[in-house]
């Protein structure tokens, strides 16, 4: 589709339109088209969208579309020397015609954000994640369960089941956690502590006995408090490791409005 877009140049019925990308999907185009509109020559059968993801912006990134000054949907089929705006989430105006959904809170991640899944998870958000799951398996997860996928791979972003996503800029996990938490106003649904970092179970409080074959013997002398992962049975202790996970839950929360 990308192709035919850009193959139409000269050919009959094609026209011309300007696209303008706002906000942070800069981060997207060319540095050229940062400031200034794409020009882009089209036919009549492509969507809008189609003509926003042939300048290398994934349609989950988009929460507006402005044409000719009023808002349009990604079905919209765009017309000769029309004016596009494209905005992120964090556009002001038009707040009635977005297209994003709203309350995502739930996600699956592919497998080379392990740390920030990590890092998700200590927070208590549920990121459903495997090191080496496979498109496919990311896209059914995503679909079947309402996920929200996260992935720095441009074109799985792109593909047309894709209904919710995100892609991390920066290459830091830290800043990709914050990204991820502004992105989809997880503020207020941060519950650190409460979700197993392997496996994404939510924790259960357990009475000692109930894991102590599992413990070190310094374990069994030093703590009564347990928590239990009920899904994979990795048990939970407030042990000096979690220092260092205290100090990445505060360094987190100190950064997020
Ligand atoms: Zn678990």
């Amino acid at each position: 589709m990308v192709r035919s877009i850009e193959s139409g140049q000269g050919a009959m019925n094609s026209f011309v339109v300007l696209v303008s990308f706002h906000g942070d999907l800069g981060f997207f185009v060319k540095a050229k088209h940062q400031n200034h509109p794409i020009q882009l020559v089209l036919n009549r059968k492509v969507s809008v969208k189609d003509a926003i993801e042939s300048c290398g912006v994934p349609h989950p990134e988009v929460d507006l579309i402005v044409c000719n000054g009023r808002p349009v949907d990604f079905l919209f089929h765009l017309e000769a020397d029309a004016t596009v705006d494209v905005y992120p989430i964090s556009a002001q105006i038009f707040p009635e015609f977005r297209l994003q959904e709203r309350n995502v809170c739930a996600f699956v991640a592919d497998g080379h954000l392990g740390k920030l899944v990590r890092d998700l998870r200590l927070l208590g958000i549920d990121v459903c994640y495997r090191h080496d799951a496979e498109d496919r398996e990311l896209l059914a997860r995503a679909i079947q369960e309402k996920r929200s996928l996260l992935t720095r791979d441009r074109l799985l972003l792109m593909h047309r089941r894709v209904r919710t996503g995100y892609f991390p800029r920066s290459q830091r996990p830290i800043e990709q956690t914050l990204e991820v938490i502004r992105r989809f106003a997880l503020t207020r649904k941060l519950a650190p502590f409460s979700r197993c970092l392997r496996c994404n179970g939510l924790l259960a409080t357990v009475p000692k006995e109930s894991v102590i074959e599992q413990l070190e013997p310094l374990t069994r002398i030093y703590y009564d408090d347990f928590q239990q992962c009920p899904e994979c049975g990795q048990p939970y202790w407030r042990g000096s490791h979690v220092s260092k996970l205290e100090k990445r839950v505060e360094e987190i929360l100190a950064q997020v409005e």
